[in-house]
Order: structure tokens, then sequence, then C-alpha cells
């Protein structure tokens, strides 16, 4: 008998529903829910491996005080006492919580309430801030409100879907998976995608401009010009709901409006841009979706406002098929923005000019009145020593701030730092002093609130481990140590849940979207049984509805907006270059983004082997141009270096990157790898409006890695390499019952068995030792086989291209027994048939290798993923791994 519990997948924004199947003996299967509204049961390639993730290895699961475990009553007092000292000799601004969009909505309600209500300071911020705080305050200032106006189903019932600064099919596949389905069946529909990359979400598009970074205002004032000077504006719908179109349509005109003057600036070819406006014109159903690329620049807010001052001109919003769509990064971004988690607003939707309110429905002691610190702000308060004490929840700052190396000192100096988490080894976590155990994704139970403002339970269905506890408990625990006992009462995650829904309908008589009242009379079982529900939901009966009627809903339908006039504003805003430029110095631009199948500093995704496989290693992807002028070879290491930090990588030579631009992921941390953190390299300016910083953008240079030696090992069980002495570069990355290692150093090692049996000494003395050496060349080799079954190899090499493929050497570790032709072709590191040898993973979900599909393409005469599907299962599960396929048949071509 198994056990199917109805959860939300912990990764990205989309929000896809889960069911979770737990057996008797405690295993655990996931598949996609299909009575979910966001996914309709698919899963991408993260949320499919998510039962690979939930191992308690590396968990934290007792707290601790510097290092040493201690019961909770000892943590929780000296946390509470700790702040408690603080205030009182500083004030309640000496104090910050940093919090996360992992937390559930119930997590984020609490702590929020405790900074913002008894502590009395704003300083709680949100690693969302990073991500899309800028969208958050273009929202504000059109509509009055962060509201988010469509839904999913807009991008399926558009006829144009323009993607700007997201590279979709990787970050929000399910999504990109729900437009390319739409666009197939609808002949008429068109995908632009905008990007200065050409990425796997170009795939299917009709159009991509590669925009010069930074210049979205100049194209999107460019649009707002072009459809004034059409005649393409909704004029009852101006005149009507809108203000400041003048101002807007006059700053538009201020700037270039001459189609190849705009064309010239964006760095695109002049007609394709004119399609692309021309495109605009042509379909009232347009949804303008946006990402990172948009928000994470030191003119995030214009760009948002730049995009929406186009809806607004054509009235496209509010309507089926029509509004400017941001999507968010992280589960709960959203949530933590409806509660207050960032240190800009207060608590459901309001603002500090409503602090009275707020303060009167907590009954709270002390209100803060004001803004907080913004994230950036924040650590460089810390490191000021401005602040003394900084509670870290659920999140890795160390890894993920820009100058992060500065983030980390910080830490260091600070004299109280506390970090909740579930992990127990994170860059953060080793800053802290006080280490409390958090319930991971398996184990919690609240809400999450998805990019079209669905609400959904994330429901626990494994119990928890050792003494770790849901986060609210902890927050809770913590306010009542600190003497708010009479305000912390709460038993469970639905006490808060309706609270929290109590004040989103106080005192709001429609001013503010926000509302879900129809939710604040809960009963338990009601809680635990709530389907995915859209807000608003202002009144019971409606919850009841909702509660059948799991549709979408589109906000501002009415023209009624959340200003005080209830118009929508244009905001009239002029291009501004990013904050740095490069220079002789720093002449290539540096521009970070996530990958397809790690999530944020991979805490859980590195978990997988599946997920691992598919790029093991941080790379720094250059055109081949850019490549040849600064002496880079494909698959050999660079030194990345900006005015902030710097890093290693593998070079990977692109022709869809863009010229004078590099990219680098953002997952990498020193758990991984030797030098991995791009966060180190990325320079702390901030957008003034929203405070979110500038991660696209960073004058960078890059150089080779002069190496001398290049090698790999493979290994049974995860070595502590970190402290090696000759390891210059190393990644670890965990495979199907091994750990593979990449490593490369500038000085060979004077006896290479040596430093092999040291380094491979957990093989122990009873190991079968394989060795072959060839000094001239510089390569040395070595196996050590217990019984007859794979321990370690280690292979060693002058240059990349001289070491053996990884993964028929991978695949020995799952046999018990290795055969003799195994063992004659050990050393050679390759098999007698080389159809053995399945390549580097393309498809996550079935672990299909890229010398399998090749093979199957040539072998067979497969002309389309839809074949490759047929053959091999590739592709045809999450369809992440499609464009690799098309990729691949077109190669073969
Ligand atoms: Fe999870 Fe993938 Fe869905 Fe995002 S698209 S919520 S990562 S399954």
């Amino acid at each position: 008998m198994s056990e199917t519990v109805q959860t939300t997948c912990p990764y990205c924004g989309v929000g896809c529903g889960v069911q979770a199947d737990v057996d008797d003996d405690g295993g655990v299967s996931v598949r996609g829910d299909p009575d979910h509204p966001a996914n309709r049961g698919r899963l991408c390639s993260k949320g499919t491996a998510l039962a690979d993730t939930l191992g308690l290895d590396d968990r934290l699961l007792y707290p601790e005080i510097r290092g040493k475990r201690v019961d909770w009553h000892t943590a929780l007092d000296r946390v509470a006492t700790g702040f408690t000292d603080i205030i009182r000799e500083y004030g309640p601004d000496s104090v910050a919580f940093y919090v996360s969009g992992q937390l559930l909505t119930e997590d984020y309600y609490l702590a929020n309430k405790l900074m913002k209500g008894y502590i009395g300071s704003a300083n709680i911020d949100t690693n969302s801030r990073l991500c899309m705080s800028s969208a958050v305050a273009g929202h504000k200032r059109a509509f009055g409100e962060d509201a988010v106006p469509g839904c999913y189903e807009d991008l399926e019932r558009a006829d144009l879907v323009v993607l700007v600064g997201s590279n979709t099919a990787w970050c929000h596949p399910v999504v990109y998976q729900r437009i390319i389905a739409a666009k197939s069946d609808n002949p008429h529909m068109k995908l632009v995608v905008i990007d200065p990359r050409r990425t796997a979400t170009c795939d299917e598009a009709d159009l991509h401009l590669p925009i010069q970074p930074g210049r979205d205002v100049d194209l999107f004032n460019g649009l707002l010009a072009f459809l004034d000077n059409a005649g393409c504006i909704d004029r009852d719908f101006v005149n009507t709901h809108t203000g400041g179109y003048e101002d807007a349509v006059t700053a538009a005109r201020d700037g270039d409006t001459d189609i190849a003057d705009i064309a010239r600036a964006c760095g695109v070819p002049e007609q394709e841009l004119a399609a692309f406006y021309r495109l605009f014109v042509d379909n009232d159903r347009t949804v303008i979706l946006f990402s990172q690329g948009v928000n994470q620049s030191s003119a995030g807010t214009d760009k948002v406002n730049a995009i929406i001052n186009c809806h607004l001109l054509t009235g496209r919003i509010g309507k089926p098929g029509a509004g400017p769509f941001s999507i968010t990064g992280q589960p709960n971004a959203m949530g933590g923005r409806e509660v207050g988690g960032l240190s800009s607003t207060l608590a459901a939707h309001m603002g500090f000019e409503q602090a009275d309110t707020v303060q009167r429905f907590w009954d709270a002691p002390a209100i803060a009145d004001t803004p907080g610190l913004k994230a950036v702000d924040m650590f460089e308060a810390i490191g000021r020593g401005d602040i003394k004490a900084v509670w870290v929840m659920a999140t890795n700052p160390v890894v993920s701030l820009p100058d992060a190396d500065a983030a980390r000192d910080a830490l260091r100096e600070c004299p109280l730092v506390v970090v909740s988490d579930c992990m127990a080894a994170t860059d953060t976590v080793e800053c802290a002093d006080i280490r409390l155990p958090a319930l991971g994704w398996a184990e919690k139970d609240g809400t999450v609130t998805n990019s079209e403002r669905r609400i959904s339970r994330q429901r626990a269905f494994l119990p928890p481990p050792g003494e770790a506890r849901p986060d609210w408990w902890i927050i809770n625990q913590v306010a009542r140590y600190m003497g708010f006992a009479d305000a912390f009462e709460y038993e469970c995650a639905r006490d808060i849940f309706t609270e929290h829904a109590r004040l989103s309908g106080f005192e709001n008589d429609g001013q503010r979207a926000f509302d879900i009242g129809g939710l604040a009379d809960l009963s338990r079982a009601e809680y635990d049984a709530l389907k995915p529900v859209a807000w608003p939901v202002p009144h019971r009966e409606t919850g009841q509805e909702a509660q059948k009627n799991t549709a979408a809903k589109r906000l501002f339908h009415d023209g009624v907006f959340s200003t005080p006039d209830g118009r929508a504003r244009f905001v009239a805003v002029t291009p501004r270059p990013p904050a740095h430029a490069p220079d002789a110095d720093y002449p290539l631009i540096l521009n970070t983004g996530r990958l397809r199948d790690h999530w944020h500093t991979m805490t859980r995704t590195a978990k997988s082997a599946r997920l691992s496989g598919h790029i093991v290693e941080p790379f720094a992807q250059i055109h081949p141009q850019d490549a040849q002028v600064h002496a880079l070879e494909d698959g050999a290491l660079a030194r990345l270096e900006t005015r902030w930090g710097r890093m290693q990588a593998r070079v990977r030579l692109d022709d869809g990157q863009r010229r004078g631009s590099v990219f680098a992921p953002i997952h990498w941390t020193r758990q991984y790898a030797a030098a991995g953190r791009i966060g180190a390299l990325v320079n702390p300016v901030v957008d003034p409006v929203s405070g979110e910083p500038e991660f696209k953008h960073t004058p960078l240079r890059i150089k080779p890695f002069a190496a001398r030696w290049y090698g790999f090992m493979l290994a049974r069980e995860s070595l502590d390499i970190a402290a090696e002495a000759g390891l210059d570069y190393w990644v670890r990355i965990p495979g199907a019952r091994f750990w593979r290692f990449e490593l490369a150093g500038a000085e060979a090692p004077g006896d290479w068995a040596l430093w092999a049996r040291r380094l491979l000494g957990a093989a122990g003395p009873d190991a079968d030792w394989l060795e072959y050496r060839d000094g001239r060349a510089g390569h040395y080799r070595a196996a050590a086989l217990r019984g007859d079954a794979m321990h370690a190899c280690l292979f060693i090499a002058g240059e990349p291209p001289a070491l053996p493929a990884r993964a028929w050497l991978a695949g020995l570790f799952a046999k018990d027994k290795l055969t003799e032709a195994d063992r004659m072709a050990l050393l050679a590191g390759q098999p007698a048939d080389p159809a053995a040898d399945t390549g580097a993973q393309i498809c996550s979900c079935f672990g299909v290798g890229r010398n399998t599909i090749v093979d199957a393409i040539e072998k067979q005469g497969l002309k389309t993923p839809q074949a490759v599907g047929e053959a091999l299962g590739a592709g045809t599960n999450c369809g992440s791994c499609v464009p690799e396929i098309k990729a691949l048949l077109n190669t073969s071509r």
C-alpha cells in the first residue's frame, strides 16, 4: 500500500503540482499532479528528479552553537538573548533577518511580524530582492500595487508571446512547454525572444533579437513611439483608465525614434526590429513575459515600466491572451511579496504609510514606519559593524549575493550570526555561530504562491528527521523567548495562514487587489484540503467557489487599478547605461544565469546524479572570435576576473553568445568547486528604485589558466580534496554510486604514484592497483579495485583532449563485478566496443547519453526529436533536452 500526497515543487516560480507516492518502506516516487492547473501533470527534469534529493546525508539535524550540538532550549535561549541584548544596547536597527523565497508563506509571515511589529525594525529582506524586486517596483509604479495582472492561460491564448531576458526553456520549463504546445495548436501564434544570448528558448522562436545588454529601455521606448505614430492606441482605455501618457510618450520621443537608430543602439538587425514592431501592432493578444534579464539591472525598474507602458498604450492588460507577465524565479517569491518579506513593504501589500493599520491589526508594541535595508545595503551594514546580529533563513548569501566575498567577510566579522537551514554544510552555514535545523521540502507543511498568483499547499509526506523543526516553529519559539509569547501562540501552519488572510482583508474595502479574506476562517480540515486557488479571494463565498473552480484569474479586467484614483500610470523612462562599462582592463561583459538541471546553490540538485550529469562544471561561454582574441580553447580552463573577485571555469565556445560578453552559471559553491562562485565577481551596483543588483552586467577579463596537467578521478566515496596541495582546480559532483572529480594543477606532483595513493587512500591496503605511466607524454593512469569491483580510478594528461571520456568508466561503478574485458580496457579508459560508451548525458529524465543519440540518429536514420523519442525515450518526459536533441540532429545533417 502506498500513500499519495499532493504537494508543490520547491524549485521555480511556475509552481507545479507534484504527487508524492510513499511506499510502506518509506521509498518515495514523484510525478506531476494532473489536477494542478499550473502543470496539468507535467514536470521538468528538476521536478522529475525530486525523489533523488531526499536522503538525509548532509542534513543539519540538531541545533548547534559554535559547532557543538545543544538542545533546542539552549539554542533558542541563546538566539533570543543575543538579539535582545544587542537591541537593548544599540536599538532595533542594529539587527536584521535575511530570508528566502524558499520559505513557505507561513514562515515568511511570522519572520516579518516579529521583525516589523515586535522588534520594530524593517531590517528584514529576502533573497527575492536579487531576482524580481524590479518587477515589484515597476508594478507598484504602474498599478499602485505589486500584482501580476495575467495568468498562464494568457500565454496559451496569445497570438504573440514575447520573452524578454528569459531562458524560459531552462528556467521555467513547464511554462515553456505550455507555450510550445499552444504554438503547435495555433499556427498563427508567433514567438519572439529578446535576449543577448541565443539560448534553448530561441529554438522554437519565429524571431530572436540578440539585444545589446542594457538596451531594453531603448527598444521598448522605441516601440512606444512606434505604436503612437502608427495610431496603435486604445484611446478609450488610455483616457479613462490611465495617467501619464503624454510624459511617457514625450520621454520616448526624446530618444531614438527612427528604427534604424534604435536597431543600431540595440545592436540588432533593423529589419528584424521592424518586424517585431509590426508584429506588436498586428496582434491584440500579446503577452510580454519578462524575467531576470530585465530585472537584474541598475535600470531594472525602468525596463519593467518601459514594457508595461506598451501594454497600457494598447489597452492590452487584464484581457484573455494579453498583459505584461513577470515570471518569478523562486517557488514562493510571490508569497514573500504578499506577506511583506521585502524591507521596502510592510505586510499584505501595504506600505509604510499604512503602518498604523498593520500595528492595530497585530496589536503590536512597535511598528516599523520606514523601509529597512535592502539585501546589498544590509550586508554592507553588517560589514561596517552597524548591524551586529543577523539571522539568515533558508538561503546562501555567501554564494548568491553580488561581491560575495565581501558578504562572506561581513558574516565572519559579525558578532552574532544565526543560520536556520536544512543543510549542514553550505558556504553560509559555515559562517554561523548558531545553527538551527529546519525541515526540508518533503517534511514541510504550508502554502506557496506561484507566478500567476496561485496559492497551493505544500504538504509533508515524510516525518521530521532528527530534531529538525518547521521554520515557522523556530521563529515562533524565538519570539516567545524574546518575551512576545502573547502574540506568538501559533500551534500549526493553518493558524498563521488564516491570520495572514484576515490581515489581507483588514480595512481593505477593495483598495488592495491582494485580498484573501475569503480564506480567513478555513478550518484545519479545509486548510489541509485546500486546492490551488488564485487570488484575489475576498469573500468566503468566493473562497468556497474557488475550491470548486480552480480557473485562472486576471486582475484589472475592469480597468480599475490599485492607485488612489484607480488609474494605471504610464512611467516616463529614459535609457540609462549599465553602471560600469567595459574598459581596456576589463574589456568583456559578464552575464550570469541559471542552468537547466541545477537550482540555486545546488544544495538539493547536487544530490541527484542524473541532474548533476548534464553539466558537471562551472563554465564560461564565449563567442569563438572572442575566444581567439583571448587565447582560449574550447574545453580548456580559464581564469575570470573582475574588479570584485575571480573564479575558474571551463571554456565553452558558442556562436550563440553575443560578441563581447561571457555567460557563466550561478550555481557552484565552495562545497563543489575550488573557485566557482560567480557571485564573487558581480559588481554590487543596484537599481536605485528596487535595490536589485546588476547581475547581468559586470566588466570582466578572461585569460587561460596555465595548467601543467589536467585530470579526473572517479571514486566510490567522496574525498575531501579541498586542502590537497597542488590542486589548483577541482570540481566534485555525485554520480550513480560514485563521485566524479575534475582536476588540474599548475605544477605536477613529483611522484604521481605516491600522490595517487595518498589521494585515493580510502581504497585501503587490500586494494588491487593497476597503473600505467608515460612520462614523456605526461600520462598517468591508475585504478584501485576492491574484490572484483571498481573502487576508484584516476587519469592525468598534459591537455584535456588526451583524457578519455567519463561515461563508460562511470558505468563500471554500477557493476558488482568487472569482467575480464572491463579490466583489460580499464586503463585505456574506453571499452573495446565503442557502443558501450554512452557519452555525456543529454536526457536527465531517462539517462540517455550523447553518443547513444548520435548513434541512433545515424544508424536508424532518425530525422526528428519525436523519432529520437520513440527510439530512445529521450525528450519524451519533461522535454527540456529537446533543443539539444535538435542540435544533434542538425549536426548529423
Ligand atoms: Fe518544478 Fe520544473 Fe515545475 Fe519549475 S517547471 S515548478 S522546477 S517541475
